[in-house]
């Protein structure tokens, strides 16, 4: 039995004030059926750690380095971000693919580095409005895939969450339909097959574009959809909080 998971990645947005005041209504959320996981601005993690310390909710950072330490100015490694107390870690936004270059290589050492850091690892997959144009969602989404099914132990997939975010549907208010994102859900599921029929029935692969209060519960209800991760309205507290309730 897969437990709901609902995400919020606020991206490079907000401010301290605007994070306390976000995660002290957050606070509230008291249902232990599912879990709760934000991801502040990695300015704002200690402070979002603290904040979360008594709260039902867990705190991740967006990104992490591809290595473990050293002569990397300006990089945040997944050993860090573990000493800072958070357990989660988000790798291989199609933001992170797009405008930093990142390819199947990088999200590959990025989630190895998390893993050897005992960080949840949230890996994003999906397609361009192009490719899904062409027909070519699949393959695009079962190449991301691949590098991790090939290279990663079986035993890593306990500590991976999948999230599918068709990049045409991220920031832009166009959700995919409920039919297509179970569509794409139970391909993946089905790649997952290759690692074993446990780690394809087991891992839990969240929704991401547009999620809402009024389209969550619609998305959420689909058999292989196990929750969202969620980016704009994340950083309402009321609308994060009817979606975490959806
Ligand atoms: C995201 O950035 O992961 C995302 C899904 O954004 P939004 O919900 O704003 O489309």
């Amino acid at each position: 039995m897969r437990r709901r998971l609902i995400a919020g990645n606020w991206k490079m947005n907000g401010s301290a004030a605007s994070a306390r005041a976000l995660l002290q209504r957050l606070a509230e959320f008291a249902d232990d059926s599912k879990d709760v996981v934000v991801f502040p601005p990695m300015p704002y993690l200690s402070l979002a750690i603290d904040g979360n310390a008594s709260s039902r909710v867990g705190t991740g950072a967006q990104n992490c380095a591809a290595y473990e330490q050293g002569a990397y100015t300006g990089e945040v490694s997944a050993s860090m971000i573990a000493d800072l107390g958070a357990r989660h870690v988000l790798v291989g936004h199609s933001e992170r693919r797009a405008l930093f270059a990142e390819n199947d290589a990088t999200v590959l050492a990025k989630v190895q580095q998390a893993l050897a850091a005992k960080l949840t690892v949230y890996v994003c997959v999906g397609e361009t409005l192009a490719q899904r144009r062409q027909d070519q969602q699949q393959t695009v989404v079962a190449e991301q895939l691949q590098a991790l099914i090939a290279e990663l132990p079986a035993s890593a997939w306990s500590s991976i969450v999948v999230a599918y975010e068709p990049v045409w549907a991220i920031g832009t208010g166009e959700t995919a339909t409920p039919e297509q994102a179970q569509a794409m859900h139970a391909f993946i599921r089905s790649q997952l097959q290759q690692v074993s029929p446990d780690v394809a029935e087991q891992t839990r692969i969240l929704y991401g574009g547009s999620v809402k209060a009024a389209n969550a519960a619609e998305l959420f209800s689909q058999p292989d959809i196990d929750g969202g991760l969620v980016g704009g309205a994340s950083l309402d507290a009321e609308e994060f909080l009817a979606i975490c309730h959806s």
